[in-house]
């Protein structure tokens, strides 16, 4: 299959993994970005492949990993309503909120149903008038458009019934957030190829250059994580921290601009807060004034609610690439993709999943 087929490519891979050895010379830690990418890292073994004294940590670009508890909790309160149909994708219905999840809401009766399109609750709302239709609009920049063309359809139709609980985050702040930490340790990043596909990379040019670091905007097949990895690496070695595309079949400078576009009217910059992390400042997308009668966080009164994450799961230290997976005392014990304490055990991008799945036998010899 075209643009897959190479990309998984053996030849090429043991061309980019010698070439990686041919120019390492120093310890150097890289993060890739997006769990997509950390996914494949561990499944495919490229960890495995690298010179020993070049360490990959997993970054916070999860998604569904960082919405936060309270935001799980409103969904459920406000799924549990009795007008009320919730729809989500798929991946965030097992994401454990304080005490239950949002399958268990539907088990109870709760009309909660999985979508494939934000579109498609749009059109749940045309057909049941007298429900509230809620959308959960998660995601970083790269679902952002179609859920901001949800909202525009929605006061385009002049739909009363329909409103988004919204957690999306942006990756530059959170990029800007790891190195700020006093306890980063991370030197070159991976960027997340499909985030790029819609915000270009531009963005990323003045973090590079304050920070001193290599950006390399990566896909997500073996080959490109490899050569995104040989790309870091050889600007480390050779004292540059600039901007990179290996991605360069899907992204352009500039991005999508009419996506682009469109965002900016429905959403605005806002803070927000990451699972495990905290609040970043400027970090996510909050509706405009314009669109904000479709916040559903202010239609069901749920905005002023908090909640404190359990204190067991550091999967906030997984997510800033200070602790792996398996250096948790719960991992595959307590916590397993059946019993979650945490997000990135749940989601298939998650970090604490992908190790559970290629990792846990390894993970187990090691401690043994
Ligand atoms: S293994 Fe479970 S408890 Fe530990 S960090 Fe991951 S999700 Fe949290």
């Amino acid at each position: 299959m075209k643009y897959l087929d190479e990309y998984r490519d053996a030849a090429a891979a043991e061309k980019l993994r010698k070439a990686i050895h041919r120019i390492t010379t120093r310890e150097w830690t890289l993060m890739e970005v997006c769990g997509g990418q950390t996914h494949s890292i561990v499944k495919y073994g490229i960890d495995e492949l690298l010179p020993k004294n070049i360490t990959l940590v997993h970054g916070p670009g999860c998604p569904v990993c960082v919405t936060p508890l309270e935001l799980i909790d409103k969904a459920i309160m406000i799924a549990s309503g009795p007008k009320a149909i919730f729809c989500s994708f798929g991946d965030m219905l097992r994401v454990p909120g304080s005490e239950k999840d949002l399958l268990m809401v539907k088990a109870n009766g709760g009309d909660v149903r999985i979508v494939y399109s934000p579109l498609d609750a749009v059109k749940i709302a045309r057909d049941n008038p007298q429900k509230e239709i809620v959308f959960f609009a998660v995601g970083f920049e790269t679902t952002a458009p179609a859920n901001a063309m949800a909202v525009h359809q929605a006061k385009q139709l002049g739909l009363r019934n329909f409103s988004i609980l919204v957690s999306h985050v942006l990756v530059p702040p959170a990029i800007e957030a790891v190195l700020s930490s006093p306890l980063n340790r991370v030197q070159a990043f991976l960027a997340a190829g499909h985030v790029c596909t819609v915000m270009g990379y531009k963005e990323y040019e003045p973090i590079a250059r304050k920070y001193n670091v290599p950006i390399v905007v990566t896909g997500f097949e073996p080959v490109d994580i490899l050569q995104g990895i040989y790309m870091c690496v050889k600007q480390l070695e050779e004292g540059r921290a600039e901007v990179e595309n290996q991605y360069a079949r899907s992204v352009r400078k500039e991005g999508n601009l009419p996506a682009q576009q469109l965002v900016s009217q429905v959403f605005r910059v806002v803070p927000r807060k990451w699972r495990g992390v905290g609040e970043i400042a400027e970090s996510g997308l909050g509706l405009t004034p314009e669109y904000e009668e479709f916040d559903a966080e202010k239609r069901f009164a749920v905005a002023a609610y908090t909640a404190e994450e359990p204190a067991e799961c550091i999967s906030g230290l997984v997510l800033q690439g200070i602790k792996k997976p398996n250096e948790c005392p719960a991992f595959a014990t307590r916590c397993t993709p059946e019993r979650p304490f945490g997000a990135t055990m749940v989601s298939t991008e998650g970090a604490c999943a992908a190790y559970y799945r290629y990792r846990r036998h390894a993970a187990r010899q090691q401690s043994a």
